[in-house]
């Protein structure tokens, strides 16, 4: 396993619809396998394979609370089927946004359907932490990131701050 690039905002591909994917081979096990090393360094509880720059839709999560038992999950292909119509606030924050977060109001419960490491079609419930997670994962695949639900002011602002920080990041050499 080796940890990938993650891409911070603002970038083009960040912006992208990612594509379904066809079938689980080794190809992609090393992919997800990759996805969840580099999640774990980051640190991080969700990932999509857009932010490593691949337009796949393919996301793992891991809400575990607990550093010693890890609980990934893998999600191929996830699909919202349904919504809550009650709603939670978390404070978000993303890979592809370091130092920031807001809260975030999303429905606080989803079903949905996916496919598993395996290569099988699973249904899941999920609600809490866990059910903002994958909203927000999905989000990324559907080339949404959590500041589109701020202020066009707000929004402005911590891009403008993320293009700083990335001239920073270009400059350094070694
Ligand atoms: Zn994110």
């Amino acid at each position: 396993m080796t940890t990938r690039n993650i891409i911070i905002e603002p970038d083009a591909i960040l912006r992208k619809k990612s594509e379904t994917l066809e079938k689980v081979d080794n190809e992609l096990k090393v992919l997800m396998d990759d996805m969840l090393e580099t999640m774990y360094a980051a640190p991080g509880i969700g990932l999509a394979a857009v932010q490593v720059g691949i337009l796949k839709r393919l996301i793992v999560i891991d809400v575990s609370k607990e550093k010693k038992k890890k609980n990934p999950l893998f999600l191929i292909n996830p699909k919202i089927i349904s919504k809550s119509k009650k709603t939670s606030v978390y404070e978000e924050g993303c890979l592809s946004l370091p130092g920031y977060f807001a809260e975030i109001e999303r429905p606080a419960e989803c079903q949905i359907e996916y496919i598993d490491y395996g290569g099988k079609k699973k249904e899941m419930k999920a609600s809490g932490l866990l059910a903002t997670c994958i909203q927000h994962e999905v989000d990324h695949l559907n080339g949404i990131l959590f500041i589109d639900y701020l202020s066009k002011l707000k929004k402005e602002m911590i891009v403008k701050k993320l293009v700083k920080y990335k001239k920073k990041l270009n400059k350094i050499v070694l």
